[in-house]
């Protein structure tokens, strides 16, 4: 694994890689990014993969200074799922002092949703994927479909720019009770943890109501809801969105995505299902 820290060696190392598969990442790595950097190789005989916690993504009252940063763990298991090339840039690599503000905004898309409860957190994902996109310039670039949002602004945003990468979702990989991972999972005490495994029950019941024939999606939303209050989680949206508008769905007739973003204590949690 070549290990690279700096944009110029970062060029110079891809350069000599060919097809190469990209699974950004901010570290406090799980199964669910390693189920990425395995569809990866699945797309591309070499696979990059970054490291980075970008800080234009966090809001000033979010969690850039205490999210997880545990480098050596990480280090390893980007060997064991034999990454070629590991890019892990410091913020000053990445935003030169003085570097001119660019922000590049899918305002349809990023304004609902995640959009609306964290203001600038795409303009913030948007950037730093596209300086990533341009540093390591790879074919193929995997996303998780656990951040639907995400993975459809970034899949609109490499259509709408013409970067010639393309884009690959992978399914959300959940703990064996069904909490979806995620690092910020390490933040839950034991009890926490419980009252979150709300998230996905309340989901995979509004799924075993739509294939009952329940398709208005106020009935499927009311179902997740009492579920999540019964555990008294603070919620931030439960939505039920077309997965290419994102706007909402009275009627789940065709695919709809529903989506949840809900408080456990301190530690803000989302999840989705796609019901089709
Ligand atoms: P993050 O490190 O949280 O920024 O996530 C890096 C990538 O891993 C993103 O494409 C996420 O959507 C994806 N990801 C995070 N959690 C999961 C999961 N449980 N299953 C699948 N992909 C995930």
């Amino acid at each position: 694994m070549i290990i690279v820290k700096n944009i110029e060696e970062c060029r110079a190392a891809r350069k000599k890689l060919g097809r190469l598969a990209l699974v950004p990442t901010m570290g406090a790595l799980h199964e669910g990014h390693l189920s990425l950097m395995m569809l990866a190789r699945a797309h591309a005989p070499k696979v990059a993969a970054s490291i980075f916690v970008n800080p234009t993504q966090f809001g000033p009252r979010e969690d850039y200074t205490k999210y997880p940063r545990p480098i050596e763990a990480d280090l390893e298991k980007c060997r064991q799922a034999e990454i070629d090339l590991l890019f892990l840039p410091d913020a000053d690599q990445m935003y030169m002092p003085g570097m001119a503000e660019v922000i590049v905004d899918l305002p349809q898309l990023s304004s609902v949703l995640e959009g609306k409860h964290r203001p600038g957190h795409f303009r913030g994902v948007c950037q730093v994927v596209a300086k990533l996109f341009n540093i390591i310039q790879p074919d193929v670039a995997v996303f998780g479909q656990k951040d639907f949002q995400q993975f459809r602004i970034l899949s609109a945003m490499v259509e709408a720019l013409d970067f010639p990468i393309e884009v690959v979702p992978g399914p959300t990989v959940r703990e064996p009770d069904g909490l979806a991972m995620s690092s910020r999972n390490q933040y839950l005490s034991p009890t926490d943890r419980e009252k979150a495994l709300a998230i996905s029950r309340g989901l995979f019941a509004a799924q075993a109501e739509f294939k009952k024939g329940i398709r208005q999606t106020n009935r499927l939303i009311t179902t997740i809801q009492h579920i999540l209050l019964e555990q008294h989680l603070s919620i931030d949206y439960i939505a039920a969105v077309d997965p290419i508008t994102l706007k909402h769905v009275d009627a789940a007739t065709g695919p709809v995505v529903l989506a949840v973003a809900a408080r456990v204590g301190t530690t803000r949690l989302i999840d989705n299902i796609t019901l089709a």
